[in-house]
């Protein structure tokens, strides 16, 4: 049986962030803030994907 909880995952380390969400969990224009590499990005998430909206660091949201 699958939780019904997981984390985010950070988009640069791959590590999990303290954000918890659900399986109908939404989010929009989210800051997401990695406590392992300090890395902070704008992202969506919907059923399950999450997509980076805006990264202050790079210009190249996508290669995740
Ligand atoms: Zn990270």
């Amino acid at each position: 049986m699958n939780s019904p909880e997981e984390f985010l995952r950070c988009p640069r380390c791959g590590g999990k962030t303290r954000v918890r969400v659900r399986l109908r969990t939404v989010l929009k224009d989210f800051p997401l803030f990695c406590p392992k590499c300090r890395y902070e990005c704008v992202i969506d998430y919907e059923r399950g994907k999450m997509t980076t909206v805006k990264t202050p660091d790079r210009g190249d949201p996508g290669q995740i």
